[in-house]
């Protein structure tokens, strides 16, 4: 049962072949049972209570697709009665006194909430490695990393302790764990997903976007969380749109574009051997290879890194000791106490953010970096419209190598953020993107570990993305392979 994908369990549930409550009740177990660290918080008795209200629901045929299915959201939306804590130590006892937008949403379509998914600190990182609450084991080789920063999302998925998961992508954290750990997620176009009751990391790149085994999951989960929201000021307001409806669009006349630039040095061979398979069965499929450029990638590492502090800089100057999460216990004056609060309570990356942050935005500077990261932001944006009039996807890998193992890039921020290099430029775009599994890896440690084919679109175009990502998933089986003894 755990195994099933989101729209089989669907079928169940309307056929009263299973309970949300039982459901829910198995799900939770095998959370139990999980050594992963993929869960920050836990509710049976909250989790239950949801599954009742699915229950009651499916007995009185008042059901969407949706209804009595558990869903488990990464610690950066806010919910009622779980903690809310965004991987933070400043944040480790707060409870929200009400749900994210995308929460609710998924409430009042019936799904049942499992509990809050662990991932980097305030959504900052590649590897899972700088949550407050301890790294996520990828479950594919527990020595490895899920990825980041959704890694609890990716590692649940991968480890069937929830069918359905939400994750955000600010620069690469819906697809690179997705990647890592073998499942599919979409991140939106900017502004589809509503930002309301998501803890701002970046607030001009952050983006909400579900993870599941398959697209067609994805495309459902999609339905229930896309639309407008009068309380995010950057929410695009646009007729209502079935994600699905293209599912089963043949592929023939298909152009995808292939990016010079993604596949250069520093690709790892393994995870390019995969990716050249799965490009090869999009031939098979009727679509053609079109060679394309993208000739800003490498500065999307720079334009990112300052861009993203120095949102992050302005963003997190909310947590001061006085209204939100943590305050020091021992202080001289108001002054000491936020110094001595914000000290103990923000980890090593988050630091580093906000002193990169206010660097760049700082008087004398501001022209130099922000101002001009902003210019090259326009370029790279630009880039993808030149490339788009070419084909209709760009396809390439999510990550130069496939997961590296916990440690091994732990204290080396700038390795970190070059791993970002495929996912990055999407993001400062708005474009939406994909990962889907498509084979796996060695590593450099013999291991077997997933590849992520990244498929990018132009604005608004998630219902191709997922037909194309869909139509792929027919064909192979990578999405239905599971970890040993899962
Ligand atoms: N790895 C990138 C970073 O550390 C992206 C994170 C994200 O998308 N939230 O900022």
């Amino acid at each position: 049962m755990h195994t099933k994908t989101l729209k089989e369990l669907s079928a169940l549930l309307q056929a009263k072949q299973v309970s949300a409550t039982e459901l829910s009740k198995l799900f939770l177990d095998r959370i139990k049972q999980s050594d992963l660290n993929a869960f920050i918080h836990v509710d049976e008795t909250l989790t239950l209570q949801q599954a009742a209200d699915a229950d009651a629901r499916i007995a009185k045929n008042d059901t969407t697709p949706l209804t009595g299915i558990p869903i488990a959201h990464k610690d950066i939306f806010v919910t009622r009665g779980w903690r809310s804590t965004a991987g933070s130590k400043m944040l480790s006892n707060y409870v929200s006194p009400f749900d994210a937008t995308v929460v609710d949403q998924f409430r009042t379509a019936g799904m049942v909430t499992l509990g809050k998914l662990n991932c980097d600190e305030f959504a900052m990182g590649s590897s899972n490695e700088n949550s407050f609450f301890g790294p996520v084991k990828n479950p594919w080789d527990k020595k490895a990393i899920p990825g980041g920063s959704s890694g609890g999302s990716a590692a649940a998925i991968a480890a069937r302790l929830a069918p359905a998961a939400t994750a955000t992508d600010t620069g690469g954290s819906i697809r690179q764990p997705a990647s890592l750990c073998g499942v599919t997620g979409i991140k939106p176009t900017y502004g589809r997903v509503s930002r309301f009751g998501m803890i701002a990391f970046a607030s001009s790149l952050d983006q909400g976007g579900p993870m599941a085994q398959t697209a067609e999951d994805c495309g459902l989960l999609l339905n229930a969380m896309a639309g407008f929201d009068p309380r995010d000021s950057t929410s695009l307001e646009r007729p209502t749109e079935d994600f699905t409806r293209d599912l089963n669009n043949k592929l023939q006349g298909l152009k995808i574009g292939i990016p010079r630039e993604y596949f250069g040095k520093g690709l790892a061979p393994d995870v390019e051997q995969a990716v050249r398979a799965a490009l090869a069965e999009y031939e098979k499929l009727g679509a053609t290879l079109v060679d394309i450029s993208l000739p800003k990638t490498e500065l999307s590492i720079p334009v990112y890194y300052v861009i993203a502090p120095a949102e992050a800089s302005s963003n997190l100057s909310r947590f001061d000791g006085v209204r939100y999460g943590h305050r020091a216990k021992e202080y001289k004056d108001l002054g000491d106490m936020y110094r001595k609060s914000r000290a103990e309570g923000f980890g090593d990356e988050v630091k580093r953010r906000i002193l990169v942050g206010a660097y760049v935005l700082s008087h004398g500077y501001y022209d130099a970096y922000y101002l001009q990261a902003q210019k090259i932001r326009r370029l790279i944006a630009q880039d993808f419209q030149n490339a788009f009039k070419q084909c209709d996807v760009i396809m390439g890998p999510v990550s130069p190598t496939v997961a590296w193992d916990l440690g091994d890039k732990a204290d080396d921020p700038v390795a970190n953020y070059l791993a970002d290099i495929f996912t990055l430029s999407t993001s400062l775009a708005g474009l939406p993107g994909m990962s889907i599994p498509c084979g796996f890896g060695q590593g450099d440690k013999n291991g077997k570990r997933p590849v992520g084919l990244q498929i990018i679109g132009n604005y608004f175009a998630e219902a191709k993305l997922l037909n194309v990502a869909h139509q792929y998933q027919l064909a192979t089986d990578w999405h239905q392979r599971t970890p040993e003894g899962i």
